[in-house]
């Protein structure tokens, strides 16, 4: 859903500026100093971009999914890291509070994360818990007005930098499975919380991930997400659904920018006396990219708009991501190709954009994970009918 089309393009205009004068030029330095650059987040939080997806009434600009995927197709046009950088305030680390919180805990933080003011991070993924989330073992264990908090938390995008992170945890340790995992937000500099060194990976240069620690930490009940035990794991689910297809949507926008580069690479390289776009099998890798990358942007449009009209598009949201991330993984290796022995040194960016953009097919659900998710649904719907 589209509220108002001019303001929508404004925003979608300035967002395409940004990203094609400021991010595009700074791709090198995100990747050689492994920071966003001070000056982008400055700019990132005068833009908006940290409150994109925050509703109006905490400061945020309330995007619909229509919107956000629009907004996403461009984002992901640039450097995966710099959308990254104020990802999580707009998506799984802010979602929870969104859906789920109190009037409390919204009036408190969504100001706050919209602003950019904090960063927030979203804890599931344990050591021995990545795909099998509801198997995670951190423990929340009442104790008066407090929860003491017990466990460790894997790969957490933006630790480093987060002033707040919401942790699923199992807040009665004797039962098994989802229904005892409760959802709590936990503050940065709380005795108890600490962090492991930052992770060293194949790409995303400039975004962080590591370890978050709990050794009785002490939370105060109230940051019980919604002041209700038990129900940690639909929140944590329903934050993913929509995680999905954000995720989606910035998967066809990376393949937007790859396979444009590759496009202008085919047009001036010249082999055998003529450009190589003129060769027919480049062309074949040119027109199967296009094709594909103009399936997952409708896939992720439809589904998007699905979401705003009310309908539940679990099934959708894994087809999209399972689509889009697999698609983008396609593309940018038939544009290393195209790139030829250019591809696999740094000078120009698809091979930057290789390792990137590989993560997609993993976080968020893997690929397997989403096609359990939408085999699982069809049988049961299936049974249903
Ligand atoms: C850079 C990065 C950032 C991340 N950010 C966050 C974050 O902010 N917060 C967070 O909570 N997590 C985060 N994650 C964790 C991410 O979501 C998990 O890595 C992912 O869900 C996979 O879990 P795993 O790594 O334990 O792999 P595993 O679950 O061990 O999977 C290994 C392989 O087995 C396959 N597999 C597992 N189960 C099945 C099955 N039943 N059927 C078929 N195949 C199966 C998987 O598809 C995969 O191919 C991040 C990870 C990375 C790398």
């Amino acid at each position: 859903m589209i509220r108002d089309p001019e303001i929508l393009d404004a925003l979608l205009d300035n967002i395409s500026r940004f990203v094609r004068e400021r991010l595009v030029p700074n791709e090198n330095r995100l990747a050689e100093t492994d920071a966003v650059p001070p000056d982008i987040v400055a700019e990132m939080k005068s833009l908006g971009l940290f409150g994109l997806c925050i509703p109006e009434e905490y400061g945020g600009l309330g995007l619909t999914m229509e919107e956000e995927v629009r907004v996403a197709f461009v984002l992901g046009q640039t450097s995966p890291a710099f959308r990254s950088m104020f990802g999580t305030n707009n998506g799984i680390g802010s979602q929870g509070i969104i859906m789920d919180g109190t009037p409390a805990q919204k009036a408190h933080y969504l100001p706050k994360l919209a602003s950019g003011e904090m960063v927030a991070s979203f804890a599931l993924t344990e050591p021995g818990a990545g795909s099998d989330a509801a198997s995670l073992a951190t423990s929340a264990r009442r104790d008066g007005d407090c929860y003491v908090l017990n466990g460790t938390k894997r790969y957490i995008t933006n630790a480093p930098e987060a002033g707040i992170f919401t942790v699923m945890a199992r807040t009665d340790p004797a039962a098994k499975g989802s229904a005892a995992i409760s959802a709590l937000i936990v503050e940065r500099g709380t005795p108890g919380l600490s962090l492991g060194r930052i992770d060293r990976k194949m790409g995303q240069h400039g975004a962080h991930t590591c370890d978050v620690i709990f050794e009785d930490c002490r939370v105060p009940a109230e940051n019980l997400i919604g002041g209700v035990e038990g129900v940690g794991f639909k929140t944590a689910m329903k934050v993913l659904d929509k995680g999905r297809l954000h995720i989606a949507a910035v998967c066809v926008g990376a393949a937007e920018r790859m396979l444009r580069d590759a496009l202008r690479y085919a047009m001036d390289r010249k082999q055998f006396g003529q450009p190589i776009a003129e060769f027919q099998l480049v062309q074949a890798m040119l027109a199967d990219s296009k094709t594909e990358l103009y399936a997952a942007r409708c896939m992720v449009l439809d589904a998007a708009q699905r979401r705003d009209a009310g309908e539940n598009m679990n099934t959708e949201a894994s087809c999209a991501k399972l689509f889009a991330s697999e698609m983008c993984g396609r593309v940018a290796d038939r544009c290393v190709q195209i790139h030829g022995g250019a591809g696999y040194v740094s000078d120009y960016a698809i091979e930057r954009f290789y390792r990137d953009v590989r993560l997609f097919r993993i976080y968020e659900g893997t690929s397997q994970i989403q096609q359990l998710v939408i085999a699982r649904n069809m049988i049961r719907d299936a049974a249903n009918s």
